[in-house]
């Protein structure tokens, strides 16, 4: 059952919340993180910050789905600066590690587990402005800055279990000042998350370039998975 939540490959520890104005209506996060993520919007509301979720659970098929339609060139893949690259000619290691940069490996994704997902601020946002998750929404002068500024001071008052898993780079993912993790139940699957389980379940699937990606498992977990 661990197992299964760890790789996104069941919802049944899921509630879904109704995020009007997000474009995807409905996100479903885990059903110990409600309550957390309630205590966080009200104290953004009381610093006047409407904080919602536009992406929280995937499961593993969906990001199946994201994994194959990059390699397929059915979906853009993005540079460290959010431009689109062309990956025909690269080679199947340096493909992977491009699209490693902006979206998870199937069954090794964060938003799997429920307790993690990217945030924006709904008061901010211009009538039908669509959220990109950009680097240039969340600092300087984006349109979210203000509201992750408030939120920074706020996750080192230590009055609430969230936290930011990708503060800083390490030359792996990019830094996602957006995504939110709840520690608690997120430090537990991050530990059950082996290389041997991932395996397993990759091989359980019909991944583009699955050989290249076990080839890599280390250094992918390293670079990519294992945050701080
Ligand atoms: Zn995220």
């Amino acid at each position: 059952m661990m197992d299964q939540i760890v790789t996104g490959s069941t919802d049944t520890h899921l509630v879904s919340l109704d995020q009007s104005q997000s474009g995807n209506v409905i996100q479903s996060i885990h059903k110990q993180v409600v309550n957390p993520f309630f205590d966080l919007q009200t104290a953004a509301q009381n610093a006047g910050f409407e904080l919602k979720i536009c992406s929280a659970y995937r499961s593993f098929d969906r990001q199946l789905q994201i994994w194959n339609g990059k390699l397929s060139g059915m979906r853009p893949v993005m540079d460290p600066f959010g431009k689109p690259i062309n990956i025909q000619k690269l080679s199947p290691w340096q493909k992977i590690q491009a699209i490693l940069r902006w979206s998870a490996l199937p069954g090794a994704s964060r938003h799997h587990w429920g307790t993690d997902f990217d945030i924006y601020d709904a008061s901010a946002m211009p009538e039908n402005y669509q959220i990109q998750l950009i680097p240039e929404e969340v600092q300087g002068n984006g349109l979210f800055a203000p509201m992750h500024n408030w939120l920074d001071s706020y996750l080192e008052s230590g009055k609430t279990d969230f936290y930011r898993p990708y503060k800083t780079d390490k030359g792996g993912i990019a830094p996602e000042r957006w995504h939110l993790s709840y520690r608690p139940l997120a430090d537990k699957y991050a530990e059950i998350l082996t290389r041997e389980l991932l395996a397993a379940r990759l091989k359980n699937s019909d991944l583009m370039l699955l050989d290249e990606v076990l080839k890599h498992l280390d250094d992918i977990l390293q670079r990519y998975i294992i945050v701080d």
